[in-house]
Formats: structure tokens, C-alpha cells, sequence
């Protein structure tokens, strides 16, 4: 089996069960896998001909430990996970867009949402408390828990999120689905939120009577599900470029906490050859002013029109750094990374469409921009889309606004009844409603 360390040097080696139900570990960091990864050769010469499923399958497996679980539960996990379309899209000449936006919420989250939904449940054994996943949030990664455990037997959903400071379709999401999904709205901000939730880790009573866990994005069992469509769209792309184009491939990952690019280096670590790697991000540039000064420099997030990525203190460095080195020089060797404005992310969706017809949501806009440094030098280059564009219409200039297509998961909630508990920003109130 697997063994998991802290990056933080001083908690004891954790099993998969303690690292994925405990997610940050005692000494305040964050888990990394203990043993070799690598997967073997055969693998790594003939995983081009595997589908989704079964690469995920065979990925899982050799991460959490062959003996965690057989092959073919990994793979009826992996495909009931994993049931919504993966397009390539070309949008021009050698320049595409991996959309990875078509599961229930509407943005790439759900791969590790609905993963870790299937995963945590197995990982009791004799404790019968139920479980309790607890998660507070500021939009985004609530819908993808809530839609990812949605029916999950066994386990059981409740939301916090800070009444009047999300969207309409972003409450519908987290409010309208019912089941073993309960949601709370909080008088107060996404802080209070999440000072709840801290709260609740720590207090004896609740965690007499519950298995608490959270889904956050720090949990290293999100960070596996991120990995594997760096495989798949490897694999694929043998089928559409010559080997001199791939060669020359460039990945390039609107990034915020940095989770999702984290999975292409653990696809590197677990023998995957990326040509590439390239972090995105918006004004919230502290890891491309790191690449550039060396200097590490965290500090508080902006606004800006791609909101996901509005992160000053990425969460993930901490494990980026333990693998790259602390040096920029190092870490340079391994990724890019650039910075881009709310103004030059609403040119290029204007310019992408008015010559391709592609809508690009925010997030994947601010991913183009640093593409098109590379198509430029003639390399071809793939985008990861990370949300459909319905979801921030609010945000497309107006006239690209009519061309977008509402996305089917997302116009099912349309006219769905909201059902929330509200309570005040006070810590029995929680703990009243976690024990009723
Ligand atoms: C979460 C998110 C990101 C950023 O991903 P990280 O893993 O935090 O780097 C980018 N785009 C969208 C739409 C997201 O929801």
C-alpha cells in the first residue's frame, strides 16, 4: 500500500485513509506520495491505446498501491466517475482547446470531485460514525462536492456558503439538488464560512459523533483525477500530430492554487513525457513574478474577471517547491509562467472569436493569451478549458454573449426550488444543525 509524508517535515507517515479523510496533515502541511510512482515501461509505451477509463484505472492503482484495491473496481470507479465527453477542440491550425467542462458542474473540478466521492466512502473500514464531508465555499468548488457526492450512499454533504455573495445560477447549484446534499447559507462572508468549518475539525463533540472530512483543494486525493487527462490527451494527439509537432507540444494551465497544473507534474513523476508546461495566470501573478525575480513573494488576491484563479498564496506551492527546489532557476526547468490583464483576457476573446467563432470563457482566455506565445514560434499548444462559458456569461464581452450555448447540466437547475437552512455566523448554531 501507498504511504504518504508531510511536506511539512514532522507528522508521522500516513496511510491512504488518514491522508485522503484527513487532507492537511498535523504538522500544517501537505501530503505527497511516499514510494515510487513510475509506472512501467510497458505502460508508458502502449498507454496511447487505452480510453479514459481504463488509463485512470491503471493510474490509480499504481498510486494509492496495487494492493489498496483490484484493477477492476479502480476501473467500474473510474467509469462511473468518469461518464461525461472529453473534447479536443481545434480552434485553429495546431492550436486547440482540451474542454474539460462537461461534467454536472460545468467546470474541470468535477474530475476530482467525483472521483474523491467514489474513493472516501472505502476508506472507513470499522468506523461507523457517518461521514460527514463539511465544505465551505465562495461558489465554484461547492457545486462540484455537492454535484460529485450527490447520491453518494453512506455520505453526507453540508455546504456553507456566504448568504448574497454568490451567483444566482452558483446557489441553484449548491442549493437545488437535494438528497444527502444540505446546504447552508451563512449570515457572513466566505471567511466567517470557513472559520465555521475550522471550527468544526476541532471540536470534540462533533468529532465524537461524525467522521468529519473535507474536500478541499489541498486534499491529495483530487490531485490524482487532475493527472490523468494529461495522459489521455497525450495519447490522443500521437493519433493527430507528427512527432516533430508533438515533440513540441506546449500544455499551458489557467491557474490559480496551482492543484490543477500539480497533476501534469505528478503525470511527469509517474513517467509521462510533457514537452511543455505552462501556468496562467490573471493580475494574480505571484508565481510568474517568482519564475522572473526569484523572489517568493505571497500576497493578498485581487478581483478580476476570472475569478476561480484569484489566488495571492497558491496552496499547492507548498508542494511544487518540495519537488522543483525552492530555486527559480529549478523550477524554470520544469514550468513557465506569465500574467495576464482583465483588458488583454477581453481582447482575445473579441480577437479568438471574430477569426475562429470560439467562445473562450475567462479562465481558458487568460490560457490562450500565454499560447499564443507559442504559436507564434510555430508550436502547437493545448489550452485546458477550464469552465463552460455559460457559467460566466456576466463576464464575455456582450457581443460574444449571444453565441454562447447553455450548458446542459446547467440549465436542468433553471426554475428548480432553492432549499437552505439559514443560520447566523455563530458556532452552536452549526454544531445544532451537524448533530440534529
Ligand atoms: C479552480 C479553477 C481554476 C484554477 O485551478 P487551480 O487548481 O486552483 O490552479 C481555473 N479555472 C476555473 C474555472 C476553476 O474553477
Amino acid at each position: 500500500m501507498q504511504t504518504f509524508y508531510s511536506t511539512g517535515g514532522k507528522a508521522p507517515q500516513a496511510d491512504i485513509a488518514t491522508a485522503v479523510l484527513q487532507s492537511l496533515a498535523p504538522d500544517g502541511g501537505l501530503y505527497l506520495p511516499e514510494k515510487d510512482i513510475r509506472m512501467d515501461e510497458d505502460f508508458i509505451a502502449s498507454f496511447q491505446k487505452l480510453d479514459f477509463p481504463t488509463l485512470a484505472a491503471k493510474l490509480s492503482a499504481r498510486f494509492w498501491g496495487e494492493d489498496f484495491m483490484p484493477l477492476e473496481q479502480w476501473q467500474l470507479i473510474c467509469e462511473e466517475a468518469f461518464n461525461f465527453p472529453l473534447p479536443i477542440v481545434k480552434v485553429k491550425n495546431k492550436a486547440f482547446v482540451l474542454e474539460l467542462f462537461h461534467g454536472p458542474s460545468a467546470a474541470f473540478k468535477d474530475f476530482g470531485a467525483r472521483y474523491m466521492a467514489r474513493l472516501m466512502p472505502l476508506l472507513r473500514k470499522d468506523d461507523h460514525r457517518p461521514l460527514e464531508v463539511l465544505v465551505a465555499t465562495s461558489g465554484d468548488t461547492g457545486g462540484a462536492v455537492a454535484m460529485g457526492f450527490l447520491g453518494v450512499p453512506q455520505v453526507r454533504v453540508t455546504i456553507l456558503y456566504p448568504a448574497g455573495k454568490v451567483s444566482d445560477l452558483q446557489e441553484l447549484q449548491l442549493t437545488s439538488l437535494g438528497q444527502n446534499i444540505r446546504t447552508l447559507r451563512v449570515d457572513g462572508s466566505f471567511d466567517d464560512c470557513q472559520a465555521l468549518v475550522k471550527k468544526a475539525f476541532l471540536d470534540p463533540r462533533l468529532n465524537d459523533t461524525l467522521c468529519l472530512t473535507s474536500a478541499n483543494s489541498i486534499n491529495i486525493g483530487r490531485l490524482l483525477p487532475q493527472s490523468f487527462y494529461y495522459w489521455w490527451l497525450m495519447g490522443q494527439l500521437t493519433k493527430v500530430l507528427n512527432p516533430e509537432d508533438l515533440s513540441q507540444l506546449t500544455i499551458i494551465v489557467p491557474s490559480g492554487n496551482f492543484g490543477h497544473i500539480f497533476g501534469g507534474l505528478l503525470a511527469q513523476r509517474m513517467g509521462l513525457k510533457i514537452p511543455q508546461l505552462v501556468a496562467a495566470t490573471n493580475a494574480n501573478d505571484t508565481f510568474p513574478k517568482f519564475l522572473a525575480t526569484g523572489v517568493y513573494a505571497p500576497k493578498p488576491s485581487v478581483a478580476t474577471i476570472s475569478n476561480a484563479m484569484d489566488v495571492g498564496k497558491p496552496s499547492n506551492f507548498e508542494r511544487l517547491f518540495h519537488w522543483l527546489g525552492a530555486s527559480a532557476e529549478g523550477v524554470r526547468e520544469t514550468l513557465a509562467g506569465f500574467s495576464f490583464s482583465d483588458a488583454e483576457t477581453l481582447q482575445v476573446q473579441e480577437r479568438v472569436f471574430n477569426e475562429t467563432a470560439y467562445v473562450l470563457e475567462p479562465h481558458t482566455a487568460v490560457g490562450w493569451l500565454a499560447a499564443e506565445q507559442f504559436q507564434q514560434e510555430g508550436k502547437p499548444t493545448v489550452v485546458f478549458g477550464t469552465a463552460h462559458p455559460a457559467k460566466f456569461l456576466d463576464v464575455i464581452p456582450q457581443a460574444l454573449q449571444p453565441a454562447v450555448s447553455m450548458s446542459p447540466s446547467l440549465s436542468a437547475l433553471i426554475g428548480r426550488e432553492k432549499q437552505f437552512t439559514s443560520i447566523p455566523n455563530n458556532f452552536s448554531a452549526l454544531q445544532q444543525v451537524l448533530l440534529r
